[in-house]
């Protein structure tokens, strides 16, 4: 199963042009380039789990969107090409809410 890495269009003007700023040990603040709009992404668990899990090749850097696997906390959370998500370490499907929207 093949995935990609995750992409976030920002809630106040749809850009995907979208970055983490901070440190998973820390919070999932992402922040708009486009617009300044800063926004935590939320996972929630949508039943089942997909097993062959493939990480994005070349794997997200450090600034790319993150969130967390609302299972097992990791923070390998990928789309997969039917635009859902899945967590690249224990495999649960996953879909993403955004949270603490505040407009840039
Ligand atoms: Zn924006
Ligand atoms: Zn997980």
């Amino acid at each position: 199963m093949k995935t990609r890495k995750l992409e976030i269009a920002c809630p106040e003007c749809g850009s995907r042009d979208v970055f983490y700023s901070c440190t998973p040990n820390c919070c999932y603040n992402n922040v708009c380039s486009t617009c300044g709009t800063t926004f935590e992404p939320e996972t929630v668990t949508t039943g089942g789990y997909l097993s062959g899990v493939i990480p994005p090749d070349p794997l997200p850097d450090s600034t790319d969107p993150t969130a967390e696997c609302a299972k097992c906390h990791s923070n390998a959370v990928y789309l997969l090409d039917d635009g859902g998500l899945v967590c690249g370490k224990c495999g649960a499907k996953l879909a993403m809410e955004l949270t603490e929207i505040a407009p840039g």
